[in-house]
């Protein structure tokens, strides 16, 4: 399945660490405070509260 990983991302509120679907299909929070990681948008998560830390293969 082309274009689908995973992404290792950090949250921008705590610093979690945590690993978001890159085709997500619904909203990610944070496992920790609860902010909003990723939204589902075009067919893949937008990240909109973290910040990339690298794209797993
Ligand atoms: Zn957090």
């Amino acid at each position: 399945m082309a274009g689908a990983n995973f992404l290792r991302v950090t949250c921008n509120d705590c610093g979690n660490e945590a690993v978001v679907f890159s085709r997500a299909s619904s909203v990610i929070s944070c496992p920790v405070c609860g902010s909003t990681l990723a939204v589902p948008k075009g067919g893949k998560a937008d990240l909109v509260g973290s910040s990339l830390v690298e794209t797993l293969e």
